[in-house]
C-alpha cells in the first residue's frame, strides 16, 4: 500500500517553497530591525514543561499534546515523559532559565521560526504539524508597557510586510496575577445560576478554568457570555494605568486595534496585555496569530533554583505561517516563483557530457547557477525542452563545432538571440548578459 504523509501534516513542495521562503526571509529581516536574535530549541521536551506552564486544564495540554512514546527517548532513570512541542514560549523560557541568560542580559529579544505539533482533529487551517513565527522578549528589562506596544507593533509590521491586509487586531488586559484571580471570581459569580442549562463540557470549564468559557464555540454558552457586561472592572488602578499606557503607545505608533473584554487567551500563563490578530476570510479558524504578557512564568518554571533580585517580565506572540498563506491566497496574493537557474549546458553529443559537467562546475564556482541533462546522450531537442521547463535564462551548447574551435554557443532563452564566444571569455560574457537580463 502506498504510504502518504500523516493526516494533519503537509509536505511543502518545491512549487510552494518560494512563498514560505518569502515569509521566512521577511521575518528575519524585520527581527533584525527590532534587534531580535534567533533561538532554536528541541522539537520535543519533557511533558511536565507544558503541563506546568500552559496549565493542566487547557485544551492544548489536556487534549492535544502529542506524546513521544518510544522507549528509546523515555528517560527511564528519571521516569520522564516527552511530548512534541505544541508551542514555542515554554521551551524558550526553559532555555532562558537553563542557561541563566537573564544574569548577563537585561532584556533578551528572541525569535523562532519552527514547526509545532498538536493532536487536533485536522481541518482547513488546523493541522497536527504547523509552523509558527514567534517572538519573546524576556528579562528584568521586560516590564515596561512600551514593550507591550512594541511587541504588538512588530506583530502587525510582520503581517503587513508579508502582504496581508484587512486583518483585525483585538487587545485586552487581564491585569496582574491578583487582578486575574479577581476576574475569575467575578466571572464565576456572574455566571452562577446561568450555567445550569449549558453543556457538560461548559460546566466542567466553569469549574476548572472559567476563562475558557469566554471563547467557547458552544452557541448557548456564547449567548450567555454575550449577555455579560465584562468590561475592565477586574483591573486594579495600577493594572488600569498599565493598560492605558499600552493603548496610548499603540496610538502613537499608529497601530489600529479594538479593545475586546472577552479576549483572555486559553493558556494559564498570561497576565496583563493579551492580543489576537484575525482574518475574517478564513472562516472558523480565523486567528493568524496571538500573544500576550506572561510575567511570572520565568520564576514558575525555574523550580526555585535561582533567586531573582528583580522581577523578570516577559511578553511574546506567535503567528501561524499556514494561516498567513491561506489569508494571502484568499486575497489573491500569491508569490510568483521565478527560476533561479542562470544557465543550462547542453551536450551536442553523448561523448561531450564530461566536458559539459566540467563547464557547469566552472560556472558554479563563478557564482552562476548552472545545471545539465544527465540523460546519457538525450537528443539536443530534449535537452532544450528540459532547459525550458527549468526556466533557465541561458542555454549553452557544446556541439561538435564548438568543441573543435574552443567555443561555446550562448542562447538567450528570453530573446532567442544567439552568439558564439570563446571558452576563455565564457564566464565574463555570461555574467554581462545575466546582469542585463
Ligand atoms: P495559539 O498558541 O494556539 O494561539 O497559536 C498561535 C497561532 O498559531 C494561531 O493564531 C494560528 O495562526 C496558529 N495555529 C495554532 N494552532 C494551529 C493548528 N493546529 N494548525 C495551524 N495553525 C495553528
Amino acid at each position: 500500500m502506498k504510504i502518504s504523509a500523516p493526516r494533519g501534516t503537509s509536505d511543502i513542495l518545491p512549487e510552494q517553497i518560494a512563498a514560505w521562503q518569502n515569509i521566512e526571509q521577511t521575518s528575519r529581516t524585520l527581527f533584525k530591525l527590532y534587534n531580535y536574535s534567533e533561538i532554536r530549541t528541541p522539537v520535543f521536551e519533557e511533558t511536565g514543561l507544558f503541563k506546568r506552564s500552559l496549565g493542566e486544564t487547557t485544551e492544548v495540554v489536556n487534549k492535544q499534546l502529542l506524546e513521544v512514546k518510544s522507549q528509546r527517548v523515555t528517560n527511564a532513570a528519571e521516569d520522564a515523559q516527552f511530548a512534541l512541542r505544541p508551542e514555542g514560549t515554554a521551551p524558550v523560557v526553559r532555555a532562558y532559565n537553563q542557561y541563566d541568560i537573564g544574569r548577563e542580559v537585561f532584556l533578551s529579544k528572541l525569535f523562532y521560526i519552527a514547526p509545532m505539533f498538536r493532536g487536533e482533529r485536522p481541518q482547513k487551517g488546523r493541522l497536527r504539524q504547523f509552523h509558527q513565527i514567534g517572538a519573546e522578549a524576556i528579562g528584568r528589562g521586560a516590564n515596561h508597557p512600551l514593550l507591550d506596544a512594541e511587541m504588538i507593533a512588530l506583530c502587525i509590521h510582520l503581517l503587513k510586510s508579508f502582504g496581508v491586509s484587512d486583518f483585525k487586531l483585538r487587545i485586552n488586559s487581564l491585569g496582574s496575577a491578583e487582578d486575574k484571580k479577581n476576574f475569575a471570581a467575578w466571572l464565576r459569580s456572574a455566571l452562577d445560576g446561568k450555567i445550569a442549562h449549558l453543556s457538560d463540557e461548559c460546566k466542567g470549564q466553569y469549574e476548572r478554568n472559567v476563562f475558557r468559557l469566554l471563547d467557547s464555540k458552544d452557541q448557548a454558552c456564547r449567548d450567555v457570555i454575550q449577555g455579560l457586561d465584562i468590561g475592565t472592572r477586574h483591573l486594579s488602578d495600577s493594572g488600569c494605568a498599565y493598560f492605558e499606557q499600552v493603548k496610548q503607545s499603540l496610538d502613537q505608533l499608529g497601530v489600529v486595534y479594538e479593545v475586546s473584554p472577552q479576549l483572555v487567551r486559553g493558556l494559564d500563563y498570561y497576565t496583563h496585555t493579551v492580543f489576537e490578530v484575525s482574518y475574517a476570510g478564513l472562516g472558523a479558524q480565523d486567528a493568524l496569530g496571538a500573544g500576550g504578557r506572561y510575567n511570572g512564568l520565568i520564576e514558575q518554571l525555574d523550580g526555585g533554583d535561582r533567586r531573582f533580585p528583580e522581577p523578570v517580565g516577559a511578553i511574546g506572540f506567535a503567528l501561524g505561517i499556514e494561516r498567513i498563506l491561506l489569508a494571502l491566497e484568499a486575497q489573491g496574493k500569491q508569490v510568483v516563483v521565478k527560476s533561479s537557474l542562470d544557465a543550462f549546458v547542453i551536450a551536442g553529443k553523448p561523448e561531450f557530457a564530461a566536458d559539459v559537467l566540467a563547464c557547469v562546475d566552472l560556472l558554479r564556482r563563478q557564482g552562476i547557477a548552472a545545471d545539465m541533462d544527465f540523460g546519457a546522450g538525450r537528443p539536443v531537442k530534449k535537452q532544450f525542452e528540459q532547459a525550458n521547463k527549468l526556466g533557465a535564462a541561458f542555454v549553452l551548447v557544446l556541439g561538435e563545432e564548438e568543441m573543435k574551435s574552443g567555443e561555446v554557443t550562448i542562447k538567450d532563452m528570453a530573446t532567442g538571440a544567439q552568439a558564439r564566444v570563446s571558452k576563455d571569455r565564457l564566464v565574463e560574457e555570461l555574467k554581462l548578459r545575466i546582469v542585463r537580463a
